[in-house]
């Protein structure tokens, strides 16, 4: 049995739907999440097919689709929803929700249903999120439906399993204030409150911890050089966390406007615009909860602008606390930020890769002989050289050993990140051939991102010219 809670399907009906999935022909296991079962305390016998494609709905669960707003690419829409997901229940605080399972009052014109590689997307860029210590959404299950949809071509269907500490995003907090349902905010507040932030007391405290949880987020993004895609603010998690993996993307060569998301034309969500992006949409959540700040509506406005100004604070912090811990520098001196500055400057203009140069740099910390597999990667090399110049002398005024600093380094430098050409590769092999092999090889080698995997060695490497994705897909 599953011990499911039903905490959401006790706030107020007009934050839902119920409904039940709606079945599907054939359902078929392609992916279990075991490790993650376990960890929520589930019985693995109790994770069949039927479960897991809402062909049966298990004892316990209050199934529903989630009702919420949000601006989408700037612009806003009253009513958005889960138009193809349905909540299942929480298990151990997380919200089990079906992605793909059938049509609901929130669908518009959409089918409700999600295609195979969509879903292995999401299962494979929000595990490999996990695993390289970024907050996200996980996926406990893949499976395939029997049954095609139909989007450019007829695709297999499929629905993914996913775990959330809540499906809460600053849209539903849009959804109520666009209908001037302040008690519907505050109902949502407390809720939010008590579930994800229990220590803090107080609507501003509570707006002052989303943004706070949100710039750390973004910061952690940038540092392994993760593209969103789709930062509406349906797509803002109030907990935290990375949430809707669509057309999202990691970069090969750093650049501050890589754009995958074919959807994204004017870059509005490009790489670098994230944290900018970020404190618009937390300024979207502040005017929901305006009427909770103040009865005054001049001094509501005062305390909301107050608070959102400590985004840049917390994001700079973890931004630059995170580049220096990638260049080995555990203790902050005046200059430090300056020089991983100069150093992604040096890495835009040539072309470096992201991922590659920050790996080589913790090899290079021990032994300069090792700064040959970096230099490399720049067009210029003598660019890297001048650099790596400075990072030397600013090396020999700390404490560390270099192994130490060599080992601290590879702990937040990958080697391995989800690169689009092997999740293509991947994705392509199950949705042509029903082979899901290239898949599972890849889930495992990013499930230890941060270790050396001799066998896994060609994922570490970026694509050959021929192998590059210039274009990511939401394939809603
Ligand atoms: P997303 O792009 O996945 O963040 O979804 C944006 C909105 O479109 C949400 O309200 C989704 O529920 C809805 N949506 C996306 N795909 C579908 C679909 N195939 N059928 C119905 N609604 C969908
Ligand atoms: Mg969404």
């Amino acid at each position: 049995m599953i011990p499911f809670a039903n905490t959401y399907a006790r706030l107020p009906e007009r934050f839902y739907a119920r409904l039940a999935p709606t079945p599907v022909a054939a359902p078929r296991l392609v992916r279990l999440n075991t490790a993650l079962a376990a960890q929520l305390g589930l019985d693995p016998d109790d994770l069949t097919a039927d479960v897991l494609s809402g062909n049966l709905v298990p004892e316990g669960a209050e199934p529903m689709a989630l009702a919420y707003a949000g601006h989408q690419f700037g612009n806003f829409v009253p009513q958005l929803g889960d138009g193809r997901a349905n909540l299942l229940g929480e298990v151990a605080g997380r919200d089990i929700q079906l992605k793909g399972a059938g049509r609901t009052p929130f669908s518009r014109g959409g089918d409700g249903r999600a295609a195979l590689g969509p879903v292995l997307r999401e299962y494979l860029i929000s595990e490999a999120m996990h695993a390289l210590g970024v907050p996200t959404t996980r996926a406990l299950a893949a499976v395939t439906t029997g049954e095609p949809v139909a989007r450019e071509t007829m695709l297999p269907g499929a629905i993914v399993t996913r775990v959330a500490s809540s499906h809460i995003r600053v849209g539903t907090f849009q959804y109520f204030a666009a209908r001037q349902d302040t008690d519907g905010v505050r109902a949502l507040a407390d809720y939010a409150i008590a579930r994800h932030y229990p220590d803090v007391s107080g609507y501003k405290a509570f707006l002052e911890a989303v943004i706070a949880r949100q710039a750390e987020l973004i910061a952690r993004w940038l540092l392994i050089g993760f593209i969103h895609g789709v930062m509406n603010t349906d797509n803002c998690s109030i907990a935290g966390e990375t949430i809707d993996y669509g057309p999202c993307a990691f970069m090969d060569a750093y650049d501050p406007a890589t754009v995958f998301s074919s959807i994204d034309r004017q870059g509005r969500y490009a790489y670098g615009n994230q944290p900018r992006i970020a404190v618009w949409n937390l300024a979207r959540l502040a005017e929901t909860l305006l009427p909770l700040l103040a009865d005054d509506d001049d001094q509501a406005v005062a305390i909301a602008q107050e608070t959102l100004s400590g985004f840049g604070r917390t994001f700079e912090a973890a931004y630059f606390g995170g580049l220096r811990r990638k260049i080995g520098l555990s203790v902050e001196r005046d200059g430090d930020n300056a020089l991983a500055q100069d150093l992604l400057t040096a890495m835009a203009k040539n072309q470096a890769d992201f991922t590659l140069t920050f790996r080589g740099l913790c090899n290079a910390a021990v032994k300069p002989e090792r700064d040959a597999a970096v230099r490399d990667l720049f067009v210029d090399p003598s660019a890297y050289d001048a650099w790596a110049a400075r990072w030397r002398q600013r090396m020999a005024f700390a404490f560390e050993t270099p192994e130490a600093r060599r080992d601290a380094m590879r702990a937040v430098n990958p080697a391995y990140i989800p690169r689009n050409h092997n999740v293509e590769a991947a994705l392509n092999a199950a949705i042509e051939n029903d082979d899901f092999g290239p898949f599972e090889a890849l889930l495992t080698v990013l499930s230890r991102p941060f270790d050396d995997q001799p066998g896994f060695a060609r994922y570490a490497a970026p694509p050959a010219p021929s192998e590059r994705v210039h274009q990511t897909f939401c394939g809603t």
